[in-house]
């Protein structure tokens, strides 16, 4: 099983700096294939594609893939697992994780231990990539559902050292843990370095001189950015990875955009279902291109992510480029005339006396924004942040901001945006 992972480590290894042209060519062969198989062995896609009238023979150039009929959470949910499943495969055999439920129900993906390494190797290839090396320890900053019960061999051999500290535990005893493993990376949620970063700025210093660290799981802000590459003197790297499938796009050491792993998954950017140009907003549409036992094609994320460039990276990768991730489908909020608004212009925790919020769109003409104060708090921060946020949202909108003591987490993450309208387009 090693020197199979090793074999296709070098191949995505290689992958990197393949031409463009030749990785296009390859993933259109491997997307068809991926659909007539899909279509021959999974009987949800089957009935599918029959029911609207498809056939994979229709497949003949890449503008073809727009014929294929697309998926999303709500039909995998309605469909008896066992026909979401390759005939080939028995559902108990095979491993299962459950997204996470903050946007609705949650959905069990299930998959195999080749699909499993596949995704550690996607995992490895963009740490290695930003520097990372074999004998650097890494601390994974996590809530206990992704610890996992095993341990690579190699991995107790002093190969790739992994501890993990749980995101939930109070800041400052993560602090103290962080200081006694003496990590060379950190792995964690965006809103978990926050957390820390507010720790450090108390401290006074940092204790630890990581010479990595990376995000994941959600939307980055460029304040959060500049708050955590501050207090951990780093220039972090953050991923944009889906719990259905792994990672799909990631910050090279340019740190200019995301590069998306086009040897693995084939995405699309859709507005009502027409592609948009480069650099436009457009929602997430992806084809998983190694999941064989529960297969992932054209499926709608309703992230919305900006359509991306292939101008040549100076990090020598070929993987097109995307500028911004907007927003993830939960993260927006709503103008009281119904446009969407991108959480990412908000400057509230550049407001003195701020040091963590969370916004709760109740209604279209209401917004609760959520304060917890760090130093230099008064009274004046709060009308500052309603005074902001009037701004951006617009007239027709009621604003108001609260000092609260605790923001609570969610599955170890911080939203950010909590919307509890149903307006979603
Ligand atoms: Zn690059």
């Amino acid at each position: 099983m090693y020197l199979t992972g090793i074999k296709t480590y070098l191949n995505l290894k290689n992958n990197l700096t393949r031409p463009l042209d030749e990785l296009k060519a390859e993933q259109w062969r491997t997307f068809k294939n991926m659909v007539s198989y899909a279509y021959q062995r999974v009987p949800f896609y089957r009935k599918l594609y029959d029911e609207a009238g498809f056939s994979p023979d229709q497949l003949r150039e890449l503008s073809d893939l727009r014929l294929v009929p697309r998926t999303n959470k709500a039909l995998f949910q309605e469909a008896d697992p066992e026909e979401l499943i390759a005939v080939d495969f028995k559902l108990s055999k095979l491993h299962r994780k459950r997204t996470s439920g903050s946007s609705g129900s949650p959905l069990n993906v299930y998959y195999t231990a080749e699909d499993r390494i596949y995704r550690t190797l996607i995992h490895l290839r963009i740490l290695f990539h930003n520097g990372m090396t074999f004998r650097d320890k890494m601390v994974h900053i996590s809530d206990s559902r992704n610890v996992p019960s095993f341990r690579y061999a190699f991995q107790k051999i002093g190969f790739l050292p992994k501890d993990f500290i749980y995101a939930a535990d109070p800041g400052d005893q993560q602090l103290v843990q962080l200081a006694r493993i003496k990590p060379a990376i950190i792995y964690s949620y965006a809103s978990s370095m926050v957390l820390l970063s507010s720790e450090i700025e108390k401290f006074g210093n940092c204790p630890i001189h990581p010479k990595l660290v990376i995000t994941t799981g959600e939307l980055l802000n460029p304040d959060d950015r500049e708050l955590i590459n501050q207090a951990f003197c780093v220039k972090l790297r953050d991923i944009y990875g889906l719990v259905e499938m792994g990672d799909v796009a990631w910050q090279c050491p340019e740190i200019n955009g995301y590069h998306l792993n086009i040897d693995s998954f084939l995405t699309e950017f859709l507005d009502n279902g027409e592609p948009v140009k480069a650099g436009q907003p457009g929602r997430l549409c992806i084809t998983n291109l190694h999941s064989r036992a529960m297969p992932f094609i054209r499926f709608d994320v309703e992230d919305v992510l900006t359509a991306p460039h292939e101008e040549p990276c100076p990090c020598g990768c070929t993987f097109p480029r995307i500028d911004v991730l907007q927003g993830r489908a939960d993260d927006w909020l709503y103008s009281a005339d119904g446009k969407r608004i991108s959480p990412l212009i908000f400057v509230i925790a550049s407001i003195p006396g701020v040091q963590q919020y969370r916004m709760i769109q109740k209604a279209l003409d209401l917004l609760i924004v959520e304060i917890l104060p760090g130093p230099g708090f008064a009274e004046e921060t709060l009308k500052r942040a309603v005074d902001h946020v009037v701004e951006v949202m617009g007239p027709g909108i009621r604003v108001e901001a609260v000092k609260v003591d605790s923001i609570s987490q969610q599955a170890g993450k911080m939203r950010r945006v909590i919307s509890e309208i149903n307006h979603k387009s």
